[in-house]
């Protein structure tokens, strides 16, 4: 490419101006915009922001009509959208969880509609165009901008800006890595690192935002509080690393049992706490928290070659806001309902009741 194409790229569109004079001011135009959107990008809070701020120079300044942001994440096999303006989103369902098969992102190559034959074949739409380019965040987190056209003419906008555009995703990109590895940092400080559940901070620091939320859409809360029945003789029996065993086995049957925006936490050593989130009535949640503990039971353990064991849990219901609106309280009320079902014979579901409160406290 020589110099004038890449000037021709970089201004936006062909050079009409006859004066280098004017040619001159229009570059210097051009990078102190890239400039301004650098500066304001490393002020942004998160990646979100970025990608919005990103997004609305596509539209206001090169015209854009129709484009999708997708995050690839490697090491998790996943191909997430971030962004979506316009009708922009035909890419075949197939490839979210199989990111290999974005031809951008494997290539890293720009992947471009042509005349006569399809070059991406999880593209599903005949008559539109389009136009995907790779950016690299890190080693295994790509960026994928896909921009749909409704004509040829738009799509050639779009070539002749290429270079242009991919300027201010480059400028961005060390911003977005940042936000990366600090949210990774976060995720890290709010995980439990044996279950790979969310820790007790994780659950303090996310009510502050999951009560709002709750009450402004009108839902309940269901929170099951488990500890399993006679832990400490596992360990005591067949050692620390086989407690570890049964302790991952219990959070693999819970992540089984509940949604995925339902949260789970390991909220103590032996003892969890299960958030299901929106659940329509107490009598689901009672059924969900009787299935646990009916898979819990059935589930049989190696301890060692040939040996297996079987453990229980001990589970306290309680409702937000049903019980209280107080959040701290329903915790306090799973607790006492688990305490009652520790101290009636263990392995069962225990539905708070407001009687047990006096009862408990006599002791
Ligand atoms: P109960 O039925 O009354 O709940 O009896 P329990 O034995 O389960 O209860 P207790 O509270 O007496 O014992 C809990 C044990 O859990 C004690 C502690 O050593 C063990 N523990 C806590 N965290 C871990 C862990 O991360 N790994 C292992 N292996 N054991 C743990
Ligand atoms: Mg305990
Ligand atoms: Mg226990």
């Amino acid at each position: 490419m020589d110099i004038d194409e890449k000037l021709q790229g970089f201004i936006g569109y062909k050079n009409s101006k006859t004066n280098p004079l004017d040619e001159s001011k229009e570059i210097i135009d051009n990078l102190s915009n890239l400039y301004q959107f650098k500066k304001q990008v490393e002020l942004d809070n998160t990646k979100d922001e970025i990608y919005r701020r990103i997004s609305e120079v596509f539209q206001n300044k090169f015209k854009i009509k129709n484009f999708t942001f997708f995050e690839i994440d490697i090491k998790k096999q996943k191909m997430q959208k971030v962004i979506e303006i316009g009708e922009s989103l035909y890419c075949h369902e197939s490839i979210k969880n199989s990111p290999e098969l974005c031809r951008a992102a494997r290539t890293k190559n720009d992947v471009v509609s042509i005349d006569f034959h399809n070059s991406c074949p999880y593209f599903n739409k005949e008559n539109k165009f389009y136009f995907c380019m790779n950016i690299d965040i890190t080693k295994n987190f790509y960026l994928i901008v896909h921009f749909v056209c409704d004509t040829k003419e738009e799509l050639d906008e779009i070539k002749n800006k290429n270079i242009f555009i991919r300027s201010y995703l480059k400028e961005a990109s060390p911003t977005i890595e940042v936000k990366l590895l600090m949210n990774a940092l976060q995720e890290s400080a709010f995980t439990d690192g044996l279950t790979q559940l969310y820790n007790r901070k994780y659950l303090e620091e996310n009510l502050k935002k999951l009560i709002p939320q709750v009450n402004r859409d009108n839902k309940n809360i269901a929170l099951l509080m488990l500890d399993m029945d006679h832990f400490k003789a596992v360990n005591d029996e067949y050692g620390h690393d086989i407690g570890d065993k049964v302790l991952k086995e219990l959070s693999r049957i819970l992540q089984e049992s509940v949604r995925e925006s339902d949260i789970l936490v390991r909220y103590g050593g032996e003892e969890f706490i299960v958030l299901l989130i929106g659940i329509d009535s107490e009598e689901s949640a009672m059924n969900i928290a009787h299935k646990i503990g009916q898979k819990v039971r059935e589930n049989e353990i190696d301890v060692y070659a040939g040996t297996t064991i079987k453990k229980t849990v001990s589970i306290g219901l309680s409702m937000y806001p049903q019980d209280s609106k107080l959040f701290d309280t329903v915790i306090k009320n799973a607790d006492i309902a688990l305490y009652e079902a520790k101290s009636s014979g263990r392995d069962k579901v225990v539905r708070f009741q407001k009687e047990q409160v006096t009862s408990v406290e006599l002791f």
